[in-house]
């Protein structure tokens, strides 16, 4: 089987790219690396630096690999950001996903597995969060990923594409061998911040607002290991291939953890001291997200395997010593 990846020199694409090396997969990752790392590409990948916005050479890409399937992760993803330049975000993940999909299209490409996001949900009406709660996004960037489910829906309702839709919660993490982790700049999640706060490359953690309704008063978010997506990506593929129609599934552990608590687990972690400070509410924080992933076990046969601290672990020893 031939795979091709679109952002596999990102953060979730590279853990991706690396969970399939030893399986007998051939895979081809498109990169344009504006803010990936071509360190975090797999070797056994074969690597095309191409912008999605580029169709011209996409299509020839897409023509010359003929790859079985398309894992599409390359996207711009800071939710502030998004705010302050929508058009950069609709132009990157609008236009360029669509050209990517016209693409498999026009070549006969029908398995698609995107990456998409909880935030698609906004302020959810009930906790935990199941594929059936209505969207509702809040702010540009989950505009964006919901636009591209609604054009892959469209596309197998007139093209036969079919696709899965993977809703992720918070990725966190790295691979437990160091040699790929999360690296972002600028960094805008909590637990690298957290751990770059041990380290002593940041004063303190801002945590944003202790007056949510939750135990401790701070946010609450699903943290879900990057492996433990990765693995769910290649059981799409599978889906794709044994059952054969489009999904939209969540993923994440059905556990939430508060600001406050993952600060102290790190602290217990690392043993190190960190110094936080609580401020004003972020601008769109909803107070607490934790999926329903039971849609993920049915039809995925898949479980997350990492716990919290597992997840702040491996993100420890990556941090200690990033490779890039
Ligand atoms: N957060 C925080 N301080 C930071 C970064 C994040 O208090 O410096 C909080 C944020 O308000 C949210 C949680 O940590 O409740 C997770 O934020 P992150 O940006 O990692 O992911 P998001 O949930 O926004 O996708």
């Amino acid at each position: 089987m031939k795979i091709l990846v679109t952002g596999g020199a990102g953060y979730i694409g590279s853990h991706f790219v690396n969970l399939l090396t030893g399986k007998n997969i051939d895979v081809v990752v498109i990169d344009n690396l504006c803010r990936g790392h071509k360190e975090a590409i797999h070797s056994n990948a074969i690597f095309e630096k191409i912008d999605i916005l580029d169709y011209d050479n996409l299509l020839k890409a897409l023509s010359f690999h003929k790859p079985d399937a398309v894992v599409h992760f390359a996207a711009f993803a800071y939710v502030g950001e998004s705010v302050e330049n929508p058009l950069l975000y609709y132009n990157n993940n609008v236009v360029g996903s669509f050209n990517l999909i016209k693409a498999c299209k026009e070549i006969g490409v029908n398995k698609f597995v995107f990456s998409s996001t909880c935030s698609i949900y906004g302020n959810p009406e009930k906790i935990p969060i199941s594929e059936d709660q209505k969207s509702n996004p809040i702010n540009p960037y989950a505009n964006t990923k919901l636009t591209i489910e609604k054009i892959l829906n469209d596309f197998d309702d007139a093209y036969g594409m079919k696709y899965i839709s993977l809703r992720y919660f918070n990725a966190a993490g790295a691979d437990p061998s160091g040699l790929i982790g999360e690296s972002h700049l600028p960094e805008p999640h909590l637990i690298p911040i957290v751990l770059e706060t041990a380290l002593q490359k940041r004063e303190k953690v801002f945590v944003f607002g202790n007056d949510y309704s939750t135990n401790d008063g701070t946010c609450i978010r699903d943290y879900i290991h990057v492996n433990d997506l990765a693995d769910a990506h290649l059981k799409a593929i599978d889906y794709l291939y044994e059952v054969g129609d489009s999904q939209i599934i969540n993923l994440g552990t059905g556990a939430g953890n508060s600001v406050l608590d993952i600060i102290n687990r790190a602290i217990n972690i690392t043993g190190k001291k960190i110094n936080y400070q609580i401020v004003e509410r972020r601008a769109g924080d909803p107070a607490i997200l934790v999926a329903d992933f039971t849609k993920a076990e049915k039809l995925l046969n898949w479980k997350p395997e990492f716990s919290i601290d597992q997840i702040i672990s491996t993100a420890w020893n990556w941090h200690q010593n990033p490779k890039f």
